[in-house]
């Protein structure tokens, strides 16, 4: 089968590999029909991401058709359409049974890091049966690719984490397609300022379209001030951080309001600095995440609905052949206005 490998710091290819095999009583071979590209596939290549070793298909999301299953997987069976999550969970382990899957002894964040990916013609999912999630008949799959990852993680890091509520301020540091899906399901609780900061005018043009109150370019100065005034010189109650650099943590330092929470979405590869000096009497919250994909299953319901139109996030359609010029677009996004590249396998 053709797949992306990953063969060290900025070096990939399309190559030929043998199909994924069965080997545990609990796996599921899926046939792959579509998958994207993550922001965090981009940190891998850099070489950020030490636990994902040389020889490695990439890939962390994507939807597709149950090819085979272990003797143990009983809800699902060859033919049945499901959604991959992006984080695999026994449903066993002390972590699962806390619905912290992000952290499961024997699963986590491993499908395109620890273990081969989804972007390949197959992939083998281990503890099939609390990983993937039955698509219902008529969905639209495509839309339903952003559920394995940015929109669970847009929400349960940035809005739930930061105690999004009726009436509340939010600033989104950065409008990727994490900070975007922060700002579709921030929308749930009807915040009555959602503020999106970002050096792209492009990126900031889509949120608005997305619904956000304000947007703040901050490519040519500095962008506190303006979101002071915004916010009648108080700060914001809840600032989600959806880049990953220091400064862009640094800036929801600067922009918390009293009693505000700072809810860290971003992949860090270097240490942040954090001003306590300023901090340490403004009663703030700051929490950190990995995605547990329990928000999934309610996902799937208000994008099964329209309520939650997932399908606005996709720019551009590959074939799984042009995996390479895939990767091209969506690392190039300042150009190429790319959000969500969909492949197609
Ligand atoms: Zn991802
Ligand atoms: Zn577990």
């Amino acid at each position: 089968m053709k797949a992306l490998v990953y063969h060290g710091p900025g070096i990939k290819s399309l190559d030929e590999r043998p199909m994924p095999k069965l080997l545990s009583a609990t796996d599921a071979i899926v046939k792959v029909t579509r998958t994207t590209i993550c922001g965090t596939d981009l940190h891998i290549l850099k070489g950020d991401v030490p636990t994902c070793e040389p020889g490695r298909i990439l890939g962390h999301e994507g939807v597709g058709v149950i090819e085979a299953v272990g003797a143990a997987v009983s809800t699902f069976k060859p033919g049945d359409h499901v959604l991959i999550s992006c984080i695999t969970s026994c449903g066993k382990c002390d972590y699962c049974r806390r619905g912290m899957y992000s952290h499961c002894t024997t699963g986590g964040w491993i499908l395109g890091n620890k273990i081969d990916g989804t972007q390949a013609e197959y992939v083998r999912i281990p503890h099939a049966e609390t990983s993937l999630y039955p698509i219902p008949a008529g969905a639209d799959e495509d839309a339903l690719v952003m559920l394995s990852d940015i929109l669970p993680t847009g929400f349960e890091c940035g809005v739930l984490n930061g105690k999004v509520q009726p009436g509340s301020t939010v600033a989104i540091v950065g409008s990727g397609p994490i900070g975007l899906a922060a700002l579709l399901t921030a929308q749930f609780y009807a915040p009555a300022q959602i503020i999106m900061i970002d050096r792209d005018a492009n990126r900031l043009e889509v949120a608005r379209a997305f619904g956000a109150t304000a947007c703040v370019n901050n490519a040519s100065g500095d962008p506190v001030p303006e979101i002071m005034k915004l916010t009648g010189g108080i700060g914001v109650d809840c600032a989600i951080e959806a880049v990953g650099v220091p400064a862009s943590f640094e800036l929801c330092e600067l922009i918390i309001a009293p009693g505000g929470t700072i809810a860290n979405v971003g992949v860090h590869g270097v240490k942040v600095d954090l001003h306590m000096e300023c901090l340490w009497d403004r009663n703030i919250t700051i929490t950190t995440r990995l995605v547990d994909t329990v928000s999934t299953p309610m996902l799937l319901k208000t994008v099964g609905s329209g309520r939650l139109e997932a399908g606005k996030l996709i720019t551009h359609h590959f074939a799984l052949n042009d995996v390479l010029k895939a990767y091209e677009t969506f690392s190039q996004a300042a150009d190429t206005h790319a959000l969500k590249v969909i492949i197609e396998a």
